[in-house]
Protein backbone atom coordinates (compact mmCIF):
# COMPACT_ATOMS: atom_id res chain seq x y z
CA UNK A 1 0.00 0.00 0.00
CA UNK A 2 1.38 3.67 -0.60
CA UNK A 3 1.82 5.63 1.90
CA UNK A 4 -0.93 8.27 2.23
CA UNK A 5 -0.11 12.03 1.46
CA UNK A 6 -0.27 13.95 4.41
CA UNK A 7 -1.44 17.78 4.66
CA UNK A 8 -1.96 20.25 6.96
CA UNK A 9 -4.57 22.71 6.30
CA UNK A 10 -4.78 25.88 8.05
CA UNK A 11 -7.86 27.35 7.81
CA UNK A 12 -9.08 30.79 7.99
CA UNK A 13 -11.93 33.10 9.67
CA UNK A 14 -14.07 32.69 7.09
CA UNK A 15 -14.09 28.84 7.38
CA UNK A 16 -16.04 29.51 11.00
CA UNK A 17 -17.79 32.92 10.68
CA UNK A 18 -17.91 35.14 7.82
CA UNK A 19 -16.80 38.97 8.43
CA UNK A 20 -20.48 40.10 8.34
CA UNK A 21 -22.22 37.94 10.28
CA UNK A 22 -22.59 37.64 14.33
CA UNK A 23 -21.17 34.58 14.96
CA UNK A 24 -24.86 33.03 16.15
CA UNK A 25 -23.86 29.11 17.03
CA UNK A 26 -26.32 28.94 13.51
CA UNK A 27 -23.83 31.33 11.61
CA UNK A 28 -21.12 29.34 12.98
CA UNK A 29 -22.34 25.72 12.38
CA UNK A 30 -23.12 26.31 9.42
CA UNK A 31 -20.21 27.89 8.23
CA UNK A 32 -18.13 24.67 9.68
CA UNK A 33 -20.18 22.56 7.64
CA UNK A 34 -19.87 24.22 4.79
CA UNK A 35 -15.79 23.66 5.33
CA UNK A 36 -16.10 20.01 6.75
CA UNK A 37 -17.66 19.14 2.94
CA UNK A 38 -14.25 19.76 1.71
CA UNK A 39 -12.50 17.85 4.70
CA UNK A 40 -14.43 14.95 3.80
CA UNK A 41 -13.94 15.30 0.06
CA UNK A 42 -10.31 15.24 0.96
CA UNK A 43 -10.27 12.17 3.29
CA UNK A 44 -11.76 10.26 0.17
CA UNK A 45 -9.24 11.34 -2.21
CA UNK A 46 -7.03 9.35 0.59
CA UNK A 47 -5.06 12.33 2.03
CA UNK A 48 -4.33 12.21 5.62
CA UNK A 49 -5.60 15.25 7.62
CA UNK A 50 -4.35 17.46 10.55
CA UNK A 51 -6.76 20.58 10.71
CA UNK A 52 -5.68 24.11 12.77
CA UNK A 53 -7.65 27.02 12.18
CA UNK A 54 -7.90 30.69 13.82
CA UNK A 55 -9.91 32.06 16.79
CA UNK A 56 -9.73 35.55 16.35
CA UNK A 57 -13.75 36.92 16.49
CA UNK A 58 -14.60 33.63 19.05
CA UNK A 59 -11.47 34.83 21.67
CA UNK A 60 -12.28 38.66 20.91
CA UNK A 61 -15.84 37.45 22.07
CA UNK A 62 -14.67 35.48 25.02
CA UNK A 63 -12.69 37.98 25.92
CA UNK A 64 -15.47 40.57 26.06
CA UNK A 65 -17.73 37.98 28.26
CA UNK A 66 -14.91 37.86 30.66
CA UNK A 67 -14.50 41.70 31.10
CA UNK A 68 -18.54 42.24 30.78
CA UNK A 69 -18.86 39.54 33.42
CA UNK A 70 -16.19 40.21 35.70
CA UNK A 71 -18.32 41.57 38.23
CA UNK A 72 -20.06 38.36 38.34
CA UNK A 73 -17.65 35.36 37.69
CA UNK A 74 -13.99 35.39 37.48
CA UNK A 75 -12.15 36.62 34.82
CA UNK A 76 -10.00 34.45 33.17
CA UNK A 77 -6.67 35.29 31.19
CA UNK A 78 -5.75 35.04 27.39
CA UNK A 79 -3.96 31.47 28.04
CA UNK A 80 -7.14 30.06 28.75
CA UNK A 81 -9.35 31.66 26.63
CA UNK A 82 -7.06 30.68 23.66
CA UNK A 83 -7.34 26.97 25.51
CA UNK A 84 -11.39 27.36 25.83
CA UNK A 85 -11.60 28.59 21.84
CA UNK A 86 -9.35 25.32 20.90
CA UNK A 87 -12.00 23.19 22.72
CA UNK A 88 -15.06 25.53 21.40
CA UNK A 89 -13.95 25.37 17.80
CA UNK A 90 -12.51 21.92 17.80
CA UNK A 91 -16.21 20.23 19.07
CA UNK A 92 -17.75 22.03 16.40
CA UNK A 93 -15.38 20.47 13.78
CA UNK A 94 -15.55 16.95 15.57
CA UNK A 95 -19.25 17.03 15.78
CA UNK A 96 -19.97 17.69 12.62
CA UNK A 97 -17.00 15.62 10.82
CA UNK A 98 -18.37 12.86 13.04
CA UNK A 99 -22.42 13.32 11.24
CA UNK A 100 -21.05 13.52 7.85
CA UNK A 101 -18.80 10.16 8.41
CA UNK A 102 -21.37 8.31 10.77
CA UNK A 103 -23.99 9.19 7.37
CA UNK A 104 -21.24 7.10 4.73
CA UNK A 105 -20.97 4.84 7.36
CA UNK A 106 -17.50 5.40 7.87
CA UNK A 107 -15.99 5.19 11.16
CA UNK A 108 -13.06 7.89 11.48
CA UNK A 109 -11.13 8.88 14.72
CA UNK A 110 -11.70 12.54 14.97
CA UNK A 111 -9.96 14.37 18.19
CA UNK A 112 -9.49 17.94 18.75
CA UNK A 113 -5.85 18.46 20.90
CA UNK A 114 -5.63 21.30 22.69
CA UNK A 115 -2.38 22.77 21.42
CA UNK A 116 0.83 24.90 23.67
CA UNK A 117 2.92 26.35 21.58
CA UNK A 118 6.51 27.20 22.85
CA UNK A 119 8.07 31.00 22.05
CA UNK A 120 10.72 32.46 23.09
CA UNK A 121 11.62 34.73 25.83
CA UNK A 122 13.84 37.32 23.68
CA UNK A 123 11.52 38.03 20.94
CA UNK A 124 11.33 41.08 19.76
CA UNK A 125 7.49 41.08 19.90
CA UNK A 126 7.54 41.28 24.01
CA UNK A 127 9.51 44.95 23.57
CA UNK A 128 6.63 45.83 20.72
CA UNK A 129 3.34 44.45 21.04
CA UNK A 130 1.74 44.46 17.79
CA UNK A 131 -1.52 42.40 17.67
CA UNK A 132 -4.75 44.11 18.84
CA UNK A 133 -7.27 41.89 20.47
CA UNK A 134 -10.53 42.28 23.04
CA UNK A 135 -13.03 45.09 22.47
CA UNK A 136 -12.53 48.43 21.22
CA UNK A 137 -12.22 51.64 24.19
CA UNK A 138 -12.63 54.54 24.56
CA UNK A 139 -9.61 56.52 25.52
CA UNK A 140 -10.41 56.82 29.05
CA UNK A 141 -11.49 53.31 29.03
CA UNK A 142 -8.67 52.86 27.60
CA UNK A 143 -5.92 54.60 29.24
CA UNK A 144 -7.69 53.13 32.43
CA UNK A 145 -6.97 49.72 31.57
CA UNK A 146 -3.45 50.71 31.73
CA UNK A 147 -3.70 52.49 34.88
CA UNK A 148 -5.11 49.27 35.85
CA UNK A 149 -4.11 46.14 34.57
CA UNK A 150 -0.84 47.52 33.09
CA UNK A 151 -2.18 47.00 29.54
CA UNK A 152 -0.52 48.08 26.56
CA UNK A 153 -3.45 50.06 24.55
CA UNK A 154 -2.90 51.58 21.48
CA UNK A 155 -5.01 54.17 19.30
CA UNK A 156 -6.26 51.55 16.27
CA UNK A 157 -8.72 53.10 14.06
CA UNK A 158 -8.13 57.47 13.28
CA UNK A 159 -12.35 58.36 13.84
CA UNK A 160 -15.23 57.52 16.06
CA UNK A 161 -15.91 56.97 19.78
CA UNK A 162 -14.29 53.69 20.73
CA UNK A 163 -10.91 53.52 18.74
CA UNK A 164 -8.45 52.16 21.18
CA UNK A 165 -7.79 48.86 21.44
CA UNK A 166 -5.48 46.40 24.10
CA UNK A 167 -2.52 45.08 22.02
CA UNK A 168 -0.47 41.78 23.00
CA UNK A 169 2.85 40.41 21.99
CA UNK A 170 2.64 38.23 18.88
CA UNK A 171 5.95 36.48 19.09
CA UNK A 172 7.20 33.44 16.66
CA UNK A 173 6.22 29.82 17.29
CA UNK A 174 9.03 27.90 18.21
CA UNK A 175 8.01 24.39 18.81
CA UNK A 176 4.23 22.55 18.68
CA UNK A 177 4.94 21.11 22.58
CA UNK A 178 2.24 18.48 22.08
CA UNK A 179 3.97 17.23 18.51
CA UNK A 180 4.19 13.32 20.18
CA UNK A 181 0.24 13.25 20.90
CA UNK A 182 -0.40 14.80 17.49
CA UNK A 183 1.54 12.18 15.60
CA UNK A 184 0.31 9.25 17.85
CA UNK A 185 -3.14 10.56 16.80
CA UNK A 186 -2.85 10.11 13.14
CA UNK A 187 -0.62 6.92 13.68
CA UNK A 188 -3.68 5.72 14.60
CA UNK A 189 -5.52 7.16 11.38
CA UNK A 190 -7.34 9.85 13.22
CA UNK A 191 -8.31 12.96 11.77
CA UNK A 192 -6.93 15.58 14.19
CA UNK A 193 -7.59 19.62 15.11
CA UNK A 194 -4.45 20.84 17.09
CA UNK A 195 -3.06 24.15 17.16
CA UNK A 196 -6.00 25.95 17.00
CA UNK A 197 -5.89 29.64 17.12
CA UNK A 198 -2.27 29.59 16.84
CA UNK A 199 -1.85 27.44 19.65
CA UNK A 200 -1.67 28.75 23.30
CA UNK A 201 1.96 30.96 23.71
CA UNK A 202 3.69 29.40 26.60
CA UNK A 203 7.14 30.17 27.95
CA UNK A 204 9.83 27.68 29.37
CA UNK A 205 11.63 29.24 32.67
CA UNK A 206 15.07 27.86 33.84
CA UNK A 207 13.87 24.84 35.38
CA UNK A 208 12.12 23.88 32.49
CA UNK A 209 8.48 24.77 33.79
CA UNK A 210 5.70 26.08 30.90
CA UNK A 211 3.88 29.23 31.70
CA UNK A 212 0.90 30.68 29.52
CA UNK A 213 1.15 33.93 28.00
CA UNK A 214 -1.16 37.03 27.29
CA UNK A 215 0.22 36.54 23.55
CA UNK A 216 -1.58 35.28 20.41
CA UNK A 217 0.53 33.15 18.16
CA UNK A 218 0.27 34.28 14.21
CA UNK A 219 -2.15 30.87 12.92
CA UNK A 220 -0.26 30.42 10.08
CA UNK A 221 3.28 30.63 11.24
CA UNK A 222 2.25 27.89 14.14
CA UNK A 223 0.25 25.93 11.55
CA UNK A 224 3.89 26.10 9.44
CA UNK A 225 6.05 24.55 12.81
CA UNK A 226 3.08 22.17 13.11
CA UNK A 227 3.56 20.87 9.42
CA UNK A 228 6.83 20.50 10.15
CA UNK A 229 6.60 18.64 13.45
CA UNK A 230 4.54 15.91 11.91
CA UNK A 231 7.07 16.16 8.29
CA UNK A 232 3.81 16.64 6.76
CA UNK A 233 3.82 16.66 2.94
CA UNK A 234 2.02 19.16 2.19
CA UNK A 235 0.86 22.80 4.02
CA UNK A 236 -2.40 23.93 2.51
CA UNK A 237 -3.75 26.94 3.36
CA UNK A 238 -7.37 27.74 2.78
CA UNK A 239 -8.38 31.78 3.43
CA UNK A 240 -11.06 33.56 1.30
CA UNK A 241 -9.03 34.38 -1.93
CA UNK A 242 -7.74 31.53 -4.77
CA UNK A 243 -4.56 33.08 -5.17
CA UNK A 244 -2.06 35.57 -3.78
CA UNK A 245 -1.46 38.51 -6.04
CA UNK A 246 1.28 40.59 -6.54
CA UNK A 247 -0.08 44.26 -7.26
CA UNK A 248 -3.06 43.62 -5.16
CA UNK A 249 -5.78 45.64 -5.36
CA UNK A 250 -4.21 47.91 -8.61
CA UNK A 251 -4.91 47.45 -12.00
CA UNK A 252 -2.01 45.35 -12.84
CA UNK A 253 -3.00 43.18 -10.18
CA UNK A 254 -1.88 39.42 -11.02
CA UNK A 255 -2.59 36.11 -9.93
CA UNK A 256 0.27 33.58 -9.23
CA UNK A 257 -0.06 30.01 -9.97
CA UNK A 258 2.93 27.58 -9.34
CA UNK A 259 6.06 29.41 -8.05
CA UNK A 260 9.04 28.84 -6.37
CA UNK A 261 10.40 29.99 -3.31
CA UNK A 262 12.54 32.17 -4.89
CA UNK A 263 10.31 33.81 -6.71
CA UNK A 264 8.08 33.96 -3.07
CA UNK A 265 10.79 35.93 -1.57
CA UNK A 266 11.36 38.56 -4.15
CA UNK A 267 7.62 39.65 -4.29
CA UNK A 268 7.83 39.10 -0.22
CA UNK A 269 10.66 41.50 0.01
CA UNK A 270 9.15 43.88 -2.95
CA UNK A 271 6.19 44.00 -0.27
CA UNK A 272 3.12 42.69 -2.35
CA UNK A 273 1.78 40.77 0.90
CA UNK A 274 -0.19 43.03 3.42
CA UNK A 275 1.68 42.51 7.11
CA UNK A 276 -1.49 40.62 8.81
CA UNK A 277 -3.36 38.88 5.70
CA UNK A 278 -1.12 37.97 3.13
CA UNK A 279 1.86 38.10 4.52
CA UNK A 280 2.18 35.85 7.29
CA UNK A 281 0.43 32.99 4.78
CA UNK A 282 3.37 33.37 2.39
CA UNK A 283 6.19 33.72 5.13
CA UNK A 284 4.72 30.55 6.47
CA UNK A 285 4.55 28.95 3.17
CA UNK A 286 8.18 29.76 1.86
CA UNK A 287 9.16 28.67 5.52
CA UNK A 288 7.63 25.39 5.14
CA UNK A 289 9.16 24.46 1.60
CA UNK A 290 12.72 25.71 2.65
CA UNK A 291 12.32 23.58 5.64
CA UNK A 292 11.71 20.38 3.19
CA UNK A 293 8.19 20.16 2.97
CA UNK A 294 7.62 19.38 -0.63
CA UNK A 295 4.75 22.45 -1.02
CA UNK A 296 2.60 25.00 0.17
CA UNK A 297 -0.63 26.07 -1.05
CA UNK A 298 -2.75 29.00 -0.43
CA UNK A 299 -6.19 29.40 -1.94
CA UNK A 300 -9.94 29.34 -0.97
CA UNK A 301 -11.80 26.70 0.91
CA UNK A 302 -13.92 25.92 -2.27
CA UNK A 303 -10.56 25.58 -4.59
CA UNK A 304 -8.82 23.42 -2.37
CA UNK A 305 -9.74 20.02 -3.52
CA UNK A 306 -8.42 21.28 -7.26
CA UNK A 307 -5.61 23.19 -5.76
CA UNK A 308 -4.33 19.96 -4.05
CA UNK A 309 -4.97 18.30 -8.15
CA UNK A 310 -2.27 21.37 -9.49
CA UNK A 311 -5.22 22.90 -11.15
CA UNK A 312 -5.64 26.44 -8.62
CA UNK A 313 -4.07 28.18 -6.18
CA UNK A 314 -0.83 29.69 -5.87
CA UNK A 315 1.82 26.75 -5.53
CA UNK A 316 5.05 27.24 -3.61
CA UNK A 317 7.69 24.26 -4.76
CA UNK A 318 11.59 24.34 -3.94
P1 LIG B 1 -7.65 34.53 7.11
O1 LIG B 1 -8.78 34.67 8.06
O2 LIG B 1 -7.89 33.47 6.08
O3 LIG B 1 -6.30 34.42 7.78
P2 LIG B 1 -6.86 37.20 6.20
O4 LIG B 1 -7.86 38.30 6.07
O5 LIG B 1 -5.90 37.25 7.31
O6 LIG B 1 -7.70 35.85 6.21
O7 LIG B 1 -6.04 37.06 4.82
C1 LIG B 1 -6.68 36.97 3.56
C2 LIG B 1 -6.77 38.35 2.91
O8 LIG B 1 -5.47 38.81 2.54
C3 LIG B 1 -7.52 38.43 1.60
O9 LIG B 1 -8.91 38.50 1.81
C4 LIG B 1 -6.97 39.72 0.98
O10 LIG B 1 -7.81 40.81 1.26
C5 LIG B 1 -5.66 39.97 1.75
N1 LIG B 1 -4.48 40.17 0.90
C6 LIG B 1 -3.46 40.99 1.24
N2 LIG B 1 -2.50 40.99 0.32
C7 LIG B 1 -2.89 40.13 -0.65
C8 LIG B 1 -2.30 39.70 -1.89
N3 LIG B 1 -1.13 40.16 -2.28
N4 LIG B 1 -2.98 38.77 -2.63
C9 LIG B 1 -4.17 38.31 -2.22
N5 LIG B 1 -4.79 38.70 -1.05
C10 LIG B 1 -4.15 39.59 -0.28
MG1 LIG C 1 -5.34 35.98 8.99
Amino acid sequence: MSEKTLVVIALGGNAIKQAKEKGTVENQRRNVAITCEQLVKMNELNYKLIITHGNGPQAGSLLIQQEEAKDLVAPQPMDIVGAMTQGQIGYMFQNILQNYFMRKKKNIPIATLITQVLVKEDDPDFDNPSKPVGPFYTEEEALNLKETKGYIVKKVKPKGEKTWRRVVPSPEPYKIVETECIQALIDAHAIVIASGGGGVPVMQKADGTLIGLEAVIDKDKAGNKLALSVNADIYLILTDVENACINFGKPEEKSLGKITVSEAEKYLAEGHFLAGSMGPKVTAAIRFVKAGGKQSIITSLACAVDALAGKTGTIIVK
